[in-house]
């Protein structure tokens, strides 16, 4: 089946252009739910997260206190190693499981980090959602609250904006208006029904 990799720097607009395929009808596999899912209470990522980290990292609902781990791992590269190797096999593990359920002419595998966890290798085409950086402050500050220097800093850890759109097969100008963009999905989503006859 045709996978279409979707990506994009934060407060691009990857969850405003995946709801639009989401309505289209095609299948959305969403790496930020699978990533959740591994480190649920009683799974083995969880357990293994514990038994290195301690109790102090469970909430009092008993669930992972996801904040806390970020930022154990934005202050050390060997813990954010260690964390990835455990956690990435599994959560890649859900994506394709998904992906091989997916009954759409075509599906879309959605993940922030696709390029920089090496995902796209397992797609047949990168999308690429794309907004100059002072909008994604605009946008990213004013949907969450977040400072610009908070977003500015998960900026700088992602994979710059030259780099990214020159792995795009694809890419959506998210730019200009949410008619606009709409306007390039819908010729996007022509093009890959087209091409997934081919898969
Ligand atoms: P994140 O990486 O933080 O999950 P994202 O890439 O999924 O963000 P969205 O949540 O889709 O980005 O968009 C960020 C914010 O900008 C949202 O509040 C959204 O409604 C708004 N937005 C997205 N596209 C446009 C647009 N073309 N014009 C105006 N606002 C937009």
């Amino acid at each position: 089946m045709l996978v279409i990799g979707l990506t994009g720097g934060i407060g691009t607009g990857k969850t405003t252009v995946s709801n639009e395929f989401a309505a289209l009808g095609i299948t959305i596999v969403d790496a930020d739910i699978a990533a959740r899912h591994v480190v649920e209470p009683g799974s083995p990522v969880f357990s293994k997260i514990i038994a290195r980290y301690g109790n102090t990292l469970a909430l009092s609902d008993g669930s992972l206190d996801r904040k806390k781990l970020r930022e154990i791992i934005f202050t050390n590269a060997d813990e954010k190693r260690w964390l990835e190797s455990l956690t990435h096999p599994a959560i890649r593990q859900i994506l394709f499981n998904q992906l091989a359920q997916a009954t759409s002419p075509y599906a879309i595998l959605a993940a922030p980090l696709l390029l920089e966890t090496k995902l796209d290798q397992s797609v047949n085409r990168v999308l690429v959602v794309d907004a100059p950086e002072n909008q994604q402050i605009a946008r990213a500050t004013q949907r969450d609250g977040s400072s610009a220097e908070h977003i500015q800093a998960i900026i700088r850890q992602q994979i710059d904006r030259a780099q990214r759109l020159q792995s795009a097969d694809d890419i959506v100008d998210n730019s200009g208006s949410l008619e606009s963009t709409h306007n390039q999905i819908q010729k996007l989503h022509q093009y890959y029904l087209t091409l997934s006859n081919e898969y």
